[in-house]
């Protein structure tokens, strides 16, 4: 363990303040979340809103409520390259992944390669708009309603994104949020789904009024929880929580054994100042991409190109490397302390648990993305002399 600033790949704080309203929120359960639930149907302009624990939650309860509204179809189109949480979900919900793979380019679906990946089975796709970039939806909401698919839109790391002058999350036919550690903004674990079709909310309403909420034994951890990220999540005392390596941070597991249950008051209380937070770590994350965006024209650093008319988020700003000479020297040199950090480890198809239900197809861009991809980090934590140590450390490579 070294104690050294260190700075986390993604950050979104929770202050005291918050922590004040989570219990208030443990008190005044239904009143905080009807509160928070009616806040995001006027921000986002959407009839039905549902809170749950987690983003992988929400998308397990959209597609169970989806394939029951479709006889039959089961297979879920992902990117190739995404979180391991999103064919967690899809298995969970008892269905079967399909993977198309990526544009290097823009980190969204190969286009060219979408028509064929799709089969009369295909109940859903779901774009994953990764690091706040935005897929391109028109595309995607042609190519659904054509055939009959629900498009999902997973904008766990795009809340407060834009695509051609409309809020991301409001485009697919239903949607989901995570408010989980590191996402744009959080309320430790947590998820919201929107969406305005009448006949999937009616269905979603029904499942989701039959689940649990948190237990008071599982609130204390949550609990507890909260004031180690409010604490620990500091730049002067993160090299303490990510030192202990039972604490996995940043890594990603593909697993179905995670609890679908409704959001907690004490979540919803912590979300109290969701607007104001959303609105001001996403401008900081925007100003520190634009800091990146200006200083890394250097050659062998590849950069994500962003649509037109899309306005993105940058959860975190991710470049591609050249793997030979670049990546282990970030992973074992002064890259971590600084908050460079590779994401996924592999393409969705080298999970072996999944590896089975797969069409023997490659993803050959998934692969190499999972090799070259680093991402820095953008959040409010950063200061320009840490800004200009990456600056300096990716030039000097
Ligand atoms: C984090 C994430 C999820 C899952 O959200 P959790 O709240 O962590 O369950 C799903 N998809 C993507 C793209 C994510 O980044």
């Amino acid at each position: 363990m070294k104690i050294t600033r260190t700075i986390p790949p993604t950050a979104s704080p929770i202050y005291l303040r918050d922590i004040l309203y989570g219990i208030i929120g443990l008190i005044n359960e239904t009143y905080c979340l009807k509160r928070f639930r009616k806040e995001l149907c006027d921000y986002f302009e959407v009839k039905y809103c549902f809170l749950l624990s987690s983003g992988k939650a929400a998308l397990t309860l959209i597609l169970t409520t989806l394939s029951e509204l479709s006889d039959g179809k089961d297979e879920v189109l992902i990117p190739a390259y995404t979180c391991y949480s999103v064919p967690s979900a899809v298995v969970k919900a008892g269905l079967k992944v399909a993977l198309c793979d990526i544009n290097p380019e823009t980190l969204d679906f190969n286009y060219d390669l979408l028509p064929r990946t799709l089969s009369p089975k295909t109940l859903a796709v779901v774009p994953c708009h990764l690091f706040g970039y935005i897929s391109d939806l028109d595309r995607l909401k042609t190519l659904a309603k054509d055939k009959g698919i629900y498009l999902v839109e997973d904008a766990a790391q795009a809340m407060g994104a834009e695509y051609k002058g409309q809020k991301v999350g409001t485009i697919g036919d239903v949607s989901f949020f995570s408010l989980g550690r590191g996402k744009n903004i959080s309320v430790v674990e947590g998820g919201i789904i929107l969406t305005n079709n009448e006949t999937i909310a009616r269905k979603l309403e029904a499942k989701w009024e039959a689940l649990n909420s948190y237990n008071p034994l599982e609130k204390m951890p949550l609990i507890l929880k909260t004031f180690f990220i409010n604490l620990f999540l500091r730049p002067y005392l993160y090299w303490f929580p990510y030192g202990l390596p039972f604490l996995k941070l940043g890594a990603t597991v593909f697993s179905t054994n995670f609890k679908v249950k409704k959001m907690s008051g004490f979540q919803g209380g912590l979300a109290r100042n969701w607007r104001q937070k959303l609105e001001k770590f996403n401008n900081t994350r925007k100003d520190n991409a634009n800091f990146y965006l200006a200083h890394t024209d250097t050659d062998g650093i590849g950069k994500i190109e962003a649509y037109q008319d899309t306005r993105p988020v940058y959860l975190r700003f991710p470049i591609t490397i050249k793997r030979d000479i670049t990546k282990d020297f970030y992973l074992d040199g002064k890259g971590n302390n600084l908050g460079i950090s590779p994401t996924y480890p592999g393409s969705i198809d080298s999970i072996s648990q999944i590896r089975d239900q797969l069409q023997r197809d490659t993803y050959p861009e998934a692969h190499k993305m999972a090799q070259s991809l680093l991402t820095l980090p953008t959040h409010s934590l950063l200061t320009r002399a840490d800004k200009n140590k990456i600056i300096d450390l990716l030039n000097k490579s």
